[in-house]
């Protein structure tokens, strides 16, 4: 996976369940004290030696081959970049300037509509079987891999097992270690070429293994699917994931619209869905300044940089976007993209200038808040939805818009 996390995928996770056990009892045999043990308390309190040959016993009861299992053996300890990525911590909050920046630019658009004219039979193919719509394949594509160029260089099994190894989240990586073997030992592909994140999301579309088996297809109908190598299977397995998730192919994602000045902040958020003519009777409009356009379809107002910066209408396909990887800055710039492919416009209103905070400066957001009384939790320096209200509260005081949004301008209004 290029930037985002994909260790951290919540709705990517835990597809596979692994079995639970009863800690505590004493049992001489290896096979029953792996039976009787859970998986992560295995981690750690043994040699990683020890624990790879708890894995291979889990493994072959579940029924993946000795010959696949001789890939456990070219296993190295646990890789410290991995474990160095996987806890590292932003000094800076994330910006929607900045990751829309990073993400769209001329060159990426330019790129993506050439690769759009390249692949239109498969990807028109590919529409008519799944019914999801060619730029946003590419959108995806775009922004998991840029273009199937940086799908990770990693080793996916050393690095499941680095993260299976390590205590915090070991019953998830756990169980897409064996949902990897599985894979390999299906013939899919071999364990040398199964690379992937550092994170264990694989291919051109960064699939996790759990996805994968539920998921992935073979698109090109040669028996084997690889979402490495082959753009068939790459697209037939995303938009067979999309579909699955409730994409709808007659839809777009959203838009970019206008908020009437006397807008009621506390309507936007995807929590809050209304109507297309709910939304035009409130006074969004287009752009352009036509009003929206009003079909049968529910929407939610997303303002990803407080009310200073764009408001988009966010239809059902945004929310399956989020099926794919949950961030909102992720699903916007996914639709964006997509529209941009297809010839549409820059986001008109951009904010100017838009300065990230530090988590310090968060930090000291939250101890102010909290001093006048407005609840915001322990400073942790992230905007979670315990400061997001403690920040309403706040502007509804002062009379400011409510959008919930922490920025420097409202720490420097603290601060007076
Ligand atoms: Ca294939």
């Amino acid at each position: 996976m290029s930037i985002q996390i994909s260790g951290l995928r919540p709705l990517q996770m835990s597809i596979r369940g692994n079995i639970h056990y009863h800690r505590g009892m004493k049992i001489a045999a290896a096979f029953l004290l792996f039976l009787l043990l859970s998986s992560s308390a295995l981690s750690q309190e043994h040699s990683f030696g020890d624990w790879v040959a708890q894995l291979r016993v889990e493994a072959a009861s579940l029924g993946i081959s000795a010959a696949t299992l001789e890939a456990l053996d070219d296993l190295e300890e646990p890789l410290p970049r991995v474990l160095e990525l996987d806890s590292s911590q932003p000094e800076f909050v994330q910006t929607f300037t900045r990751y829309l920046g990073l993400r769209v630019t001329d060159r990426q658009v330019e790129r993506g509509q050439q690769l759009l004219r390249q692949h239109r039979a498969l990807l028109e193919e590919v529409r008519q079987r799944h019914g999801v719509q060619p730029q946003y394949l590419v959108a995806f594509w775009a922004i998991e891999t840029n273009f199937g160029s940086n799908t990770g260089g990693f080793s996916v099994l050393q690095a499941l097992a680095t993260l299976a190894y390590d205590p915090r989240r070991a019953e998830f990586f756990r169980s897409q270690m064996l949902t990897a073997l599985q894979i390999i030992d299906d013939g899919h592909i071999s364990a040398q070429n199964m690379s992937g994140s550092w994170a264990g999301a694989m291919g051109q579309l960064q699939f996790m293994p759990s996805v994968f088996s539920l998921h992935a297809v073979d698109g090109d109908g040669d028996g084997k699917i690889d979402i490495w190598n082959s753009l068939p299977d790459v697209f037939n397995s995303a938009a067979n994931f999309l579909s699955k998730s409730g994409w709808k192919g007659d839809e777009r994602w959203g838009r970019e619209v206008l908020l009437p000045s006397d807008f009621n902040f506390a309507l936007a958020g995807t929590n809050s869905r209304k109507s297309l003519q709910q939304w035009r009777d409130i006074g969004l409009l287009q752009t352009s300044g036509a009003p929206i356009p009003v079909a049968d379809m529910q929407a939610s107002v997303v303002i990803p940089a407080g009310a200073q910066g764009p408001a988009f209408l966010a239809y059902d396909n945004f929310r399956v976007t989020r099926v794919y990887n949950p961030p909102i800055f992720y699903a916007l710039t996914v639709g964006h993209l997509a529209d941009r492919f297809a010839g549409g416009p820059p986001i008109q209103h951009m904010p100017e200038n838009e300065q990230a905070m530090s988590i310090a400066q968060v930090k000291e957001l939250q101890e102010l808040l909290n001093a006048l009384d407005f609840d915001s939790g322990e400073p942790d320096g992230r905007v979670g939805s315990r400061t997001r209200s403690a920040i309403r509260a706040y502007q509804e005081q002062q009379d400011l818009p409510m959008d919930s949004y922490a920025s420097i301008s409202l720490l420097e209004a603290l601060r007076r």
